[in-house]
């Protein structure tokens, strides 16, 4: 068996040993002669596995009591729908904060649901940099603030937390959640898909304050609605179950290895060994302003386009895949997301050198 360094964005490399692990309880979870995946998600097995899921989730986290845990569908992009369809109706309108790619979407969706704001724009930067607070034209009649915590496109994130003051902070957290400590008392919602950081794909995670549930719009549709999801333990709809099996089972990991202090200490140790090396070449670029570089997501570009064809190719020689940029930046990107061993990250480097020595 040979494991390639896999960069890809997401859905994402996961840890080993929770692939041995789910391999190992693959045909028979714990004596209970099934796999999770047979398993019916209202028996006591799949209960439990859900239980323990969420557990551990708020106490990585620190999630307080009057926030909800949602095990949804749909994805972040289902939540770009779903978010103002529960929360814009107290006002009918919303501010968003444009950073990127995935922002620019939410914004783009949000719109069918009431008023969107765009309280602050990195469009001038060409998103590479976060709009600083001071500049952030913020509307106090708004019935949320969304902000996506990480562009994983542009490689641009928050590592500072927005004063919304009273106005509940919404942010899609799908490319760092679980990557460093967080208050999350300081956000209203928090959403994630999980195919980055916590597990496959299927899963959407919704962190959300009690007093913000239960106001929908009429046309939400009930398995999107929080309340009902909320009020039945997110098992209105038959859940995500292996899914969350094996959130669970990366949940367990994180915590054996410290908790997300440990988390962030390493994926900073991790990103710098990348983005020393690109300010100290001449023949590769990342654009993004320093204070505001994503510790999961490194866009670089080459000297000359020309060179990215065979700069993949000797990559994938290598065995590290998915280097390749997203087609609206070009270029090369690497995610470097918890899963991602250092050891990945320096293999990766050690190529570069050796491709800026033979191309440049
Ligand atoms: C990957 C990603 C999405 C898309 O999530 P889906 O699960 O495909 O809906 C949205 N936002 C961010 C920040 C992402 O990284």
């Amino acid at each position: 068996m040979t494991r390639v360094f896999n960069f890809s964005p997401g859905p994402a490399t996961l840890p080993e040993p929770v692939l041995r692990k789910a391999a190992e309880e693959m045909m028979d979870w714990h004596g209970s002669g099934m796999s999770v995946m047979e398993m019916s998600h209202r028996g006591k097995e799949f209960i439990g596995i859900h239980a323990e899921t969420e557990s551990l989730l708020r106490e990585l986290m620190g999630i307080p009591d009057n926030y909800k845990v949602l095990f949804m569908q749909g994805g972040a992009i289902g939540e770009n729908a779903i978010v103002p369809m529960n929360l814009i109706g107290r006002t009918g309108k919303a501010d968003y904060i444009s950073t990127g790619d995935w922002s620019k979407k939410s914004i783009k969706e949000a719109k069918t649901y009431g008023k969107i704001n765009v309280a602050a724009t990195g469009e001038a930067s060409n998103f590479t940099a976060i709009p600083k607070q001071a500049e952030w034209k913020l509307d106090p009649g708004a019935a949320y603030v969304h902000i996506c915590s990480n562009e994983t496109i542009g490689g641009v994130e928050y590592h500072w937390t927005p004063d919304t003051g009273s106005v509940p902070l919404v942010a899609d957290m799908s490319s760092n959640i679980l990557s460093r400590g967080i208050d999350v008392s300081k956000y209203g919602l928090i959403y994630a898909g999980a195919q980055k950081n916590v597990g496959p794909s299927g899963l959407t995670i919704v962190i959300v304050r009690d007093d913000l549930i239960g106001q929908a719009l009429p046309i939400t549709p009930s398995a999107f609605d929080y309340k009902q999801q909320a009020d039945n333990d997110s098992m209105y709809n038959t859940p995500p179950t292996y899914a969350i099996y094996i959130a669970g089972l990366v949940l367990q990991h994180v915590k054996s290895l410290g908790g997300l202090a440990a988390m962030e200490a390493h994926n900073k140790v991790k990103a710098a060994v990348l983005y020393d090396y690109l300010d100290q070449s001449a023949f590769y670029r990342n654009p993004v302003a320093p204070e505001d570089r994503s510790l999961m997501n490194v866009p670089f570009k080459l000297k000359d386009d020309a060179l990215d064809d065979a700069f993949l190719k000797g990559a994938q020689a290598k065995g590290m895949i998915q280097l390749k940029g997203h087609r609206s930046v070009g270029g090369m990107r690497a995610s470097i997301y918890n899963a991602m061993p250092i050891e990945g990250v320096k293999a990766l480097v050690a190529y570069m050198q050796e491709f800026e020595k033979q191309a440049g």
